[in-house]
């Protein structure tokens, strides 16, 4: 493995969206709480404070920017891991690809169905044990611009997510590992509407699987064949957190995966 890395033969991609004050929040619609935007404050920058030293003091929330889902993030799964308990091996797995751009650029609400994920597997061969669902959207291309990637129309939030069918059948999947969006949440901007509510967070976390979101360059991965790796912050107790997110991709088998 270090030899393949050492001699450029793996591609390191990194899959995380920069992490700054304008790094876009979801927002709840009342009388729902919400979290705050990523802010820092100065501690010392090579002056009086801190003649050699520059740092920060900064304050987020545990589902800011690029972050995981754990299992107690929602109430069917409250009674399993926090995002300091997920075993290490579960933060590394097979990252595999299903890519919607093309319907998500004539429907910006469109919904991953369990077709799009048989007909990948046909395709690519079977979801292999370990892995994430990647769901690539295009919707990266507008996370600089928070109104463009929150969307919010007359209608509300309109955002490309996965019907409540494909979540609940990807739930019951042993092979997954989890579900990974280039959204702001794991589900759609519709989803409080379906049934149920938010079903990526009802059935997934109430599985024990996990979600990544705000999720970039999926457009560098293959479509199977990569090692995906999770790193969020261990807080102990902690309904999630913010993550480094980083692709493996073998370019020996890139691809034909
Ligand atoms: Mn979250």
């Amino acid at each position: 493995m270090l030899a393949a890395l050492s001699a450029g033969r793996v591609r390191v991609v990194d899959l995380t969206a920069p992490l700054s004050e304008r790094t876009p929040v979801i927002r709840l619609p009342e009388p729902y709480a919400g979290t705050v935007p990523f802010s820092r404050a100065e501690i010392s920058r090579y002056d009086a404070r801190g003649p050699a030293w520059y740092w920060n003091d900064f304050t987020c929330g545990e589902h800011t920017g690029t972050h995981l889902d754990a299992p107690v993030h929602w109430v069917t799964g409250r009674d399993g891991e926090d995002v300091s308990r997920i075993p290490p091996p579960r933060l590394v797995g097979s990252a595999c690809v299903v890519d919607v751009a093309v319907r998500v650029a004539e429907d910006p609400g469109y919904l991953l169905t369990v077709a799009d994920v048989i007909a990948w597997e046909r395709a690519h061969g079977p979801l292999p044990h370990g892995c994430w669902v990647l769901l690539r959207t295009g919707w990266s291309a507008r996370g600089d611009d928070p109104e463009a990637f929150l969307n919010v129309t007359g209608a509300g939030p309109v955002t490309p997510g996965v019907s409540a069918e494909c979540a609940r059948w990807l739930a019951a999947d042993p092979r997954v590992t989890g579900l990974g969006v280039e959204t702001v949440g794991t589900d759609a901007g519709a989803a409080h509407a379906f049934s149920p509510p938010f079903p990526c967070h009802h059935f997934l976390l109430g599985a024990g699987t996990y979600g990544l979101t705000q999720l970039r360059n999926l457009d560098a991965l293959p479509p199977r064949g990569a090692a995906l790796v999770a790193a969020p912050l261990p807080i102990v107790d902690g309904s999630g957190a913010p993550a480094r997110v980083l692709g493996l991709v073998d370019t020996g088998t890139a691809a034909g995966g």
